[in-house]
């Protein structure tokens, strides 16, 4: 791979690891299971720990396999660094933990993954503010933010309604404003979009999802595009000044919420993540394609009462997510006629699997207002649009026939 030249992203993902040598010839970063790492020169080990020289001290916080994967997705993010954690949640943590402090206010979308619904309500138990309000306008950002406002934290497509935030209007907000502009983007990824685009400072990413693809380890990162100036940001602690200014964030988020906190990803599902993240492009081509045509095939059926998806024209921002992403994503969701049992019809899938689970292989289906976001009641559901019989669907790379009859032949 020639480093100055700018190759495709399937590419890049593939060639990633050689770049630098790996033991043997190995095509794969190994699984190095070593939770510490020898110095023959204990200066150097004192070096190391002093932020000196780099090198690995304890598996907390950093294994040469991860530090593989967090290298693969600062190339996929077009980022300057990034940090992995045990699952995405453990990477949406760490901004609580290392960046926030007591009396902070954070800016929300109101249209969440649930359990970053849950997070905010916990932070906000631990003296943080939360304004959650609705991101597809960017005047509502605006209008909740206030002179204790840290940071402003948005997902792409919103899980299961699919509401588009207004991404480029916030990221110049953002931008204008000084503050740090956190975008989730799992349910986009970074083949479909680079939050880096639209001004983003950090960007999420549950590696979970489509990165690891396949429903067999849990992940998350957090990528500093390099976008955001960290001088500006209140709270670096004094001993991450040590460094340049564009590490001072990611210092703090590895020593305060990786160490201190040890959501740490294990080498083992980085090697499964990794593996997975080289057919990326080739899966969410297929899945994004199987997704618009279901998506089409439903709303053309009289016994389906909505279909929320990005890549129909009916959806209220699919403008301009036809003009930030490359396609629209996996994931859809619609509600049935209402003489239609919504547990009825998804015991007659034969195909669509009752789990929870996205960015699979498979297609995942799901009753949300009574799984996922039972918790939160019926007034919050209805305040985020969420239908009693609401399905969520994680479209999966099966033939596209197949699932459009697998789909259709259990309306009845
Ligand atoms: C799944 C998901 C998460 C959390 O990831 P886990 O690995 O399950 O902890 C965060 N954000 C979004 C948008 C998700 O879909």
């Amino acid at each position: 791979m020639n480093e100055s030249k700018t190759y495709g992203f399937t590419t890049t993902i593939l060639h990633s690891d050689r770049q630098k040598p790996i033991e043997h010839g190995s095509l794969h970063k190994p699984i190095h299971t070593s939770v510490t790492f020898e110095y023959k020169d204990s200066r150097e080990l004192a070096a190391v720990f002093q932020g000196r020289q780099p090198g690995y001290r304890y598996g907390r916080q950093g294994n040469p396999t991860v530090a593989a994967l967090e290298e693969k997705i600062t190339r996929m993010e077009q980022g300057t660094a990034t940090i992995c954690f045990a699952t995405g949640m453990a990477a949406i943590g760490a901004i609580v933990q290392a960046l926030l402090r007591e009396g902070d206010h954070v800016v929300s979308s109101a249209f969440l993954f649930g359990n970053t619904n849950s997070l905010w309500q916990t932070a906000a138990g631990q003296g943080i503010d939360v304004s959650m309000v609705d991101a597809t306008d960017v005047k509502n950002v605006e209008a909740a933010i206030t002179p204790k406002t840290r940071l402003v934290f948005v997902e792409t497509i919103a899980n299961p309604r699919t509401q588009v935030a207004d991404l480029r209007r916030i990221g110049e907000l953002c931008r204008d404003r000084g503050i740090l502009y956190v975008v989730d983007n799992t349910m986009t990824s970074p083949y479909l979009f680079r939050p880096k685009a639209v001004g983003a400072g950090l960007v999420v990413n549950a590696l979970t999802k489509s990165i690891a693809g396949h429903g067999n380890a849990l992940g998350g990162s957090l990528t500093d595009t390099g976008l955001y100036d960290w001088t500006r940001f209140p709270n670096i602690l004094d001993t991450y000044k040590r460094f340049n200014p564009p590490q001072w964030g990611m210092a703090q988020v590895r020593a305060k919420a990786l160490r201190d906190f040890g959501g740490s990803l294990g080498p083992e599902a980085a090697h499964h993540i990794a593996v997975g993240s080289e057919t990326m492009a080739l899966r969410l081509e297929r899945e994004c394609a199987n997704a618009l045509a279901l998506a089409q095939m439903l709303e053309a059926d009289d016994r389906v009462a909505a279909v929320h998806y990005p890549g129909l024209p009916s959806h209220p921002q699919h403008g301009i997510a036809t003009e930030l992403f490359r396609a629209f994503g996996g994931l859809m969701s619609f509600e049935l006629r209402a003489d239609i049992d919504c547990f009825d019809y998804l015991n007659r899938l034969k195909l669509g699997i009752s789990t929870s689970n996205l960015g699979d292989t498979r297609t995942l289906v799901i009753p949300v207002a009574h799984t996922i976001f039972y918790e939160m009641g019926p007034e919050r559901r209805a305040s985020m649009g969420i239908a009693e019989s609401l399905i969520r669907v994680s479209v999966g790379i099966e033939d596209t026939e197949d699932l459009l009859a697998d789909f259709r032949d259990a309306l009845g």
